[in-house]
């Protein structure tokens, strides 16, 4: 049976007794020849000081903290910058996956058509502008062969 089961989300909470250090609170309890229950419910009265509680406390909840939320984080969308001749290319990643998982990228794309630089959502599949039909954005400058 796996002693790490249980209300600490699968992480093991290290005790100290008496300054011995036991990886978890039931192998305190058996090595002490006391119960699971009294080594925490030790740990966590201060009439027991030589009981110490290393890690995180069972049966409660994770305080919330937005930097270790891995879920509904929105992407992070670069902003748009001046144009810049189609140089940068600035990523939009996903931060609920550990390491961030690429999205796409964004940046200024010459559209396939007209030839025109324009503002790309998604340089990799938006690269026609929307004057052209495309997904991409509005063109910027005249077109290279005049106007029509
Ligand atoms: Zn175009």
């Amino acid at each position: 049976m796996a002693a790490s089961t249980g209300a600490t989300n699968g992480q093991p909470v290290a005790v100290e007794v008496g300054g011995v250090r036991y990886p978890s609170a039931r192998s305190a309890a058996q090595a002490l020849g006391i119960g699971y229950s009294a080594v925490t419910a030790r740990c966590h009265d201060p009439r027991h000081l030589n009981y110490r509680w290393l890690g995180a406390t069972p049966g409660r909840r994770q305080v919330h903290d937005p930097s270790t939320v891995r879920m509904g984080r929105d992407v992070a969308e670069p902003s748009r910058w001046a144009f810049d001749g189609c140089v940068r290319r600035a990523p939009v990643v996903d931060t609920n996956f550990d390491p961030p998982r690429l999205v796409r990228r964004v940046g200024w794309v010459g559209c396939m058509t007209c030839g025109r630089p324009h503002w790309s959502d998604d340089v990799a599949r938006a690269r026609m502008c929307v004057e052209c039909g495309g997904a991409g954005g509005w063109p910027v400058g005249a077109r290279p062969d005049g106007d029509h």
